[in-house]
């Protein structure tokens, strides 16, 4: 395949040289040229954070056709050996918390991947703009809005790209909805639930460590409740109201929600009532609801595959696995500009935390809380 694309290249270079072509001709060469190139472009990736996604995201790249893992950035030299080993990573791509900022001096590596617990993705995030890559980071992007701009500013300053894992995106039944939304086939809106939760268990881990979290389910699964009403409605809330229940206050200490019931209104009039906890099982549900049809997916937000039904009939896309799609699709808005159906840029993520901001606000005081 390689060595056709170079034939093709050369034959249509010499094409230009034997013949004085028309400005049609010399366009269509040039995008075929043009084409070869972006075809050939390869996101190469370093993740940061050997875990449990980052090794969800290891193994879904491997199908990717435009993303490649290329090198590791760890804090444990013995998953930097296995990953070495188990995906021919070679050593001088392999870097710790204390000295990946070297990763300016290696062409090699065009992004990092951030997979780390939530409160670190800020400094490490920055780190990674600043040694001049392209960041990707999972969601929450940061504990905060104001975190998150400062990342968003980062980026900018380095003339970086910022991306946030937002995998969702890119998923073939969640792009049907937003088409049919779109479209108008839903009618007016109206209203929009989203169930988002499961129980957590080892209570040391550090998604309940607030320093490392910066919350408890709201940070980690109740977003995605707050980012589906956003696309599933393709508004922005206006303002917010929440509350809390706690029934282990020892497991699910100061700083860690356990349980939060919050609703959103839209400038349309809809209105959105979600949950997000760690104390129940089974919640990844999304209904949607307009004048004219409406649309359920259950599941909604979770490793797939998404099922769902409209008004309509099934909702039944093939599944392919997220995060390949999600890698593709990223290299594609990093190298050739291409703008996707709903945003993953870090504006996109800094949206969804002024809305947590806001939510815990509204917890706080018991009152609802506008966004501006
Ligand atoms: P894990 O605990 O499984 O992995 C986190 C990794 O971060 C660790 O293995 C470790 O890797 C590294 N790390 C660096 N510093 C610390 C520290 N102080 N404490 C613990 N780990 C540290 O977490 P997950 O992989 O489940 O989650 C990581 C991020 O990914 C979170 O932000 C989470 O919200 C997000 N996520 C996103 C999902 C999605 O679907 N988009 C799904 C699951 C998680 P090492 O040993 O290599 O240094």
């Amino acid at each position: 395949m390689k060595s056709r694309r170079v034939f093709l290249q050369k034959a249509s270079l010499s094409a230009l040289a034997i013949s004085i072509p028309s400005i049609a001709t010399l366009s269509a060469k040039n995008n075929l040229a043009e084409s070869i190139l972006k075809e050939d472009k390869v996101l190469r990736v370093a993740i940061m954070g050997l875990g449990s996604y980052g090794t969800r995201v290891a193994e879904a790249m491997l199908d990717s056709k435009r993303a490649k893992l290329v090198g590791v950035i760890s804090g444990t030299p013995s998953k930097v050996e296995t990953w070495k080993a188990k995906y021919g990573i070679p050593a001088e791509n392999c870097y710790n918390y204390e000295n990946f900022d070297e990763i300016k001096n290696n062409p090699s590596i065009d992004a990092v991947y951030v997979i780390t617990p939530n409160a670190l993705h800020k400094e490490q995030s920055i780190r990674v703009a600043k040694a001049g890559k392209h960041v990707i980071c999972e969601k929450p992007m940061a504990i905060n809005a104001k975190d998150g701009q400062e990342m968003v500013d980062a980026c900018k300053a380095a003339g970086v790209k910022l991306l946030i894992g937002y995998r969702m995106h890119f998923e073939a039944n969640t792009l049907e909805a937003i088409r049919m939304r779109k479209s108008g086939e839903l009618g007016e809106l109206k209203f929009f639930q989203g169930l988002s939760g499961f129980v957590i268990g080892d209570p040391t881990q550090w998604r309940l460590d607030p320093a490392l979290s910066g919350g408890g389910a709201m940070m980690d699964i109740g977003i995605y409740s707050i980012n589906g009403a956003r696309y599933m409605l393709g508004e922005e809330p206006i303002w917010v109201t929440a509350q809390e229940t706690k029934t282990d206050p020892v497991k699910f200490k100061e700083g860690i929600d356990e349980t939060i019931q919050f609703q959103m209104g839209f400038p349309s009039g809809a209105v959105a009532s979600c949950l997000s906890t760690y104390a129940m099982n089974g919640l990844d549900k999304f209904f949607l609801n307009g004048s004219k049809g409406w649309v359920e997916m259950q599941p909604s937000t979770g490793y797939g595959p998404i099922k769902g039904k409209t008004n309509k009939g099934p909702l039944e896309l093939p599944h392919v696995t997220h995060q390949t799609v999600q890698m593709d699709q990223m290299a594609a808005i990093i190298f050739d500009g291409k703008v996707p159906e709903v945003p993953v840029n870090g504006e996109e993520g800094v949206r969804d935390m002024k809305i947590i901001d806001a939510i815990f606000k509204a917890v706080k005081t018991g009152k609802k809380v506008m966004l501006s």
